[in-house]
């Protein structure tokens, strides 16, 4: 994958001077909703229009797809509106059946590309194509599997190609369907920086009143393009109906969008100034996060020990901790008086978390 700068020249060759659109609803339902939406997306920033015709659900019993009938659909709208078009596939036949039906975009979703069976045929599948292939990140966060599966497609001689950001599944609860792991994303761009990289914020949030804020993020963090679920009736959805946005709504995300071009050695500046600060921010919510947790389980050594009428404060376990992490803080460029202050202020937090709970 030396020459990533060939897999982008589908994207640099449309000359956007705005991020790669891909809109349309989760699944293809009816003739009429996948022509009715297609038809309000046509004068807009949409690039490509998406439609799933399989759908792969995570327990069975939802609706599935309309299956190969769902191509004559989007054949249509290509007739009737000049959008390319696009949909997921899932194996060999799939592929087949979405070439001949002259789909433009293939994307294969999260769930095949964990798989490196699945990859491999729907790479035999595609070997040569000129159509574009997008791959989902695996469910799971593992940067060499989504990699793996991009290395498949190219050794199947796929000129066209791109990755999408849809976050990753976890079993904590948080206020994301997927969280999107950025750090993951940002590795994946440090490795390969010409590999087009699309943002699937509906994926991510699973609830639409976060799509812009998180399509603002991947913009600030130098995303080559968005793919948002747009339904015309998005709480009748058949399926994802919680994270749809109408299309109206997405004319109004793009135009809210803070698109940050790099035109002039000033503008370049501005867009790294913003990409750093933009990590940096996540890095510092990651923080909280992370101390929050930390004194959650705190308190839970405090409810032990009121249990065992144990004292609070045990001075050997303390320096134990301080000494071990001044050397850790040493090994990533962390001044012992810094590490020795945090330090402190983690742990008063945490006596003062305990104390509560002792005496409550
Ligand atoms: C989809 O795009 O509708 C989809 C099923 O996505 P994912 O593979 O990211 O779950
Ligand atoms: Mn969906």
């Amino acid at each position: 994958m030396e020459n990533s700068k060939e897999m982008r020249s589908w994207l640099d060759n449309m000359g956007l001077d705005h991020p790669l659109v891909i809109a349309g609803p989760c699944s293809a339902e009816t003739e009429e909703q996948v022509l009715g939406i297609a038809h309000s997306l046509k004068d807009t920033d949409v690039n490509y229009y998406r439609a799933g015709i399989w759908k792969p659900r995570t327990r069975p019993g939802n609706f599935e797809g309309v299956g190969a009938l769902g191509l004559k659909w989007l054949q249509k709208v290509k007739e009737e509106t000049g959008l390319k078009t696009a949909t997921e596939v899932a194996n060999r036949a799939h592929v087949e059946l979405a070439l001949e039906h002259d789909i433009d975009l293939l994307w294969i979703g999260a769930r095949s590309t964990v798989s490196p069976f699945i990859v491999q045929e729907i790479a035999d599948a595609l070997e040569g194509t000129d159509k574009v292939v997008l791959i989902k990140n695996p469910v799971n966060p593992d940067l060499s599997l989504w990699l793996g599966a991009v290395e498949r497609l190219h050794t199947a001689n796929i000129k066209n190609l791109g990755v999408i950001h849809r976050g990753f599944s976890t079993y904590e609860k948080t206020k994301y369907r997927n969280i999107p792991e950025w750090q993951l994303a940002i590795d994946l761009q440090t490795r390969f920086p010409d590999l087009p990289i699309i943002s699937d914020p509906s994926h991510i949030t699973g609830n639409r009143d976060m799509i812009f804020d998180v399509s603002q993020t991947a913009l600030d963090l130098n995303f080559d393009g968005l793919m948002i679920e747009t339904h015309h009736d998005p709480d009748n959805a058949w399926s994802d109906a919680a994270q749809q946005i109408t299309p109206n709504r997405l004319v109004q995300v793009m135009k809210d969008l803070k698109i940050r071009k790099e035109t002039d050695s000033e503008a370049e500046y501005n867009s790294k100034l913003s990409n750093l600060r933009t990590q940096i921010d996540i890095f510092d919510h990651q923080l909280i996060e992370t101390l929050g947790k930390r004194m959650k389980i705190s308190d839970g050594i405090g409810a032990l020990k009121k249990q065992k009428n144990v004292a609070v404060l045990q001075s050997t376990r303390w320096n134990q901790i301080l000494g071990a992490m001044i050397l850790e803080g040493e090994s990533k460029g962390l001044s012992e008086e810094f590490v020795l202050k945090m330090f402190k202020a983690i742990h008063q937090e945490s006596i003062n978390h305990q104390e509560k709970i002792i005496n409550a």
